[in-house]
């Protein structure tokens, strides 16, 4: 794949990069390490302050970034704003509590003597160069998901990320670069993903962190495996959206709207399989329907579009057989299922897709099991809770759940025996610095964000004094 902005709106390519050879990739990993024999002694308000300036600069730029990120992978403009927003958020946090979070840890006094010690403690120490490799969906976001925390933690970070948000990529090493960060700790790999085992396996890197598809984690986990390396993986979702006779129906269906087609429906997060109670289903599926084909499908640049085009080609072309495959073996299509018919001059070579709902979908069908990556809702009818839950949880996948109900003994057993890494009721899932992201079972392993995000990558060190 090359490494270069090509727009996904009208696919003009609008520039390209030489990837790095080895040479260079060589002397930014000993950039990398050169700089965190220094760095990990710096103090914790010394790396805060050059965050909180890595904030600002970004709450300065976020018209310019949104616009890149727009151009490189699709999102609408308003949702690239709101990243950009989220991002300094985010960066703010863990610049107030990353000295908190990583304070020692001293354990009861009598197993500190139990052990023999006459004081025993736990401290946080970074590990070291730290290799990010990053899709293309949030460019920003799931950057600064992991730097945030990682710089905080003292750590230093090599990013490889797609290739398809090169611009997005070189922004985000300048920014913190500006901001005050030793030129060392954060540095861009322009490289394919051929070139990432190579890294990976050199001495000096430490660890990865991978968010991505599963056969990029696979591969990259099976090489961190090898060499005995620390990895982070989050992986894809087909998160479950479960509505039940007591829940909000109306609400439920609006929210669910959101809920999918975030992102272009290119979130791994996005609630993509609707798994309603046979006592609502009609009247959720008329409004989902409804709010589905009221959107607005067009130029992610225009501040009203509310569905941009999918970011790659392929992307497109793998969602479009996903749902050919399902109506082929019987699934109705209640709205969408289909390339857009009229769009504006300028964007009829772009990667656009009608958001689309399906209904009886069966085991049959690819579309049950497999990812959508795009504005496409599987819809299901459900006789009671059990059948909701054996559903739901029928998916290789285990990233987030959403349940909605009024009923404190169903949200109990949701909260018990859903088999992901959050369930959110009465709302959608969303990610936030100060609540662990990650999930279970193919969807991948680790968490970031919160105090469980930023020990990720740090030796917990025991100190015992006799
Ligand atoms: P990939 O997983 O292929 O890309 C994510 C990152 O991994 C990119 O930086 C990519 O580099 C890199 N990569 C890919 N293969 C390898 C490998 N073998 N070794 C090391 N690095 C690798 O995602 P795609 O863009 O191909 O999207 C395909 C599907 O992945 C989507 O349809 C969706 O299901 C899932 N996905 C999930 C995301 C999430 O947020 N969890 C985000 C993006 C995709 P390069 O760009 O150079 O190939």
């Amino acid at each position: 794949m090359p490494i270069a902005t090509v727009n996904p709106a009208n696919g003009e390519l609008i520039t390209s990069f030489d990837a790095h050879g080895e040479e260079e990739t060589e002397r930014r990993i000993a950039a990398a390490a050169d700089t965190f024999r220094q760095y990990r002694t710096t103090a914790f308000d010394r790396r805060a302050a050059w965050l909180n300036r890595a904030a600002d600069l970004l709450d300065e730029e976020r018209d310019t970034v949104a616009r890149t990120m727009t151009v490189e992978m699709g999102k609408p403009v308003t949702a690239a704003r709101a990243e950009a927003a989220k991002c300094a958020k985010a960066m703010r946090w863990y610049a107030a509590h990353a000295e908190g979070l990583l304070a020692d840890e001293h354990p009861d006094p009598d197993d500190v003597h139990d052990s023999g010690a006459s004081r025993a403690l736990v401290r946080y120490r970074p590990l070291g160069v730290v290799l990010a490799v990053m899709p293309w969906n949030f460019p920003l976001w799931q950057v600064v998901r992991f730097a945030a925390p990682a710089l905080m933690a003292g750590n230093v970070g090599l990013l490889k990320h797609a290739s398809n948000v090169p611009q997005t990529a070189l922004y985000l090493e300048d920014l913190f670069h500006r901001a005050g960060f030793p030129a060392g700790c954060f540095r861009t790999l322009l490289i394919g993903s051929s070139a990432v085992e190579a890294v990976l396996r050199d001495p000096r890197v430490a660890a990865a962190t991978l968010t991505g598809s599963e056969p990029a984690g696979r591969s990259v986990a099976a090489t961190a495996g090898d060499e005995v390396k620390k990895t982070v993986l989050e992986l894809g979702g087909s998160d479950p959206y479960l509505v039940l006779p007591s829940a909000d129906v109306e609400k439920a269906a609006a929210t669910a709207v959101t809920a999918r087609v975030q992102n272009n429906g290119q979130s791994c997060i996005a609630a993509k399989r609707f798994i309603v109670h046979t006592d609502v289903y009609d009247t959720f599926a008329e409004h989902f329907t409804a709010g589905m084909r009221a959107l607005t499908v067009g130029d992610p640049l225009e501040e009203s579009t509310d569905i941009g085009p999918l970011s790659t080609e392929q992307g497109r072309a793998d969602l479009e057989e996903l749902v050919d495959d399902a109506v082929e073996r019987g699934a109705e299509v209640l709205c969408g299922g289909r390339r857009p018919e009229e769009l504006a001059r300028g964007l009829r070579d772009g990667w656009f897709y009608e958001p689309t709902v399906l209904a009886r979908v069966t085991p049959a069908m690819r579309i049950h099991r497999e990812e959508t990556f795009g504005p496409v809702a599987t819809l299901y009818r459900v006789a009671d809770l059990d059948e909701a839950l054996h559903l739901a949880n029928d998916t290789p996948f285990g990233l987030s759940s959403n349940v909605w109900t009024r009923d404190p003994a169903e949200s109990e057993r949701c909260a018990r025996d859903l088999e992901a890494g959050g369930v959110f009721f009465n709302g959608m899932t969303a990610s936030h610095p100060a609540l662990p992201f990650g999930g279970v079972k193919r969807s991948g392993y680790g968490r970031e964000l919160a105090g469980h995000g930023i020990r990720e990558f740090c030796n917990a060190t025991t100190l015992w004094y006799g």
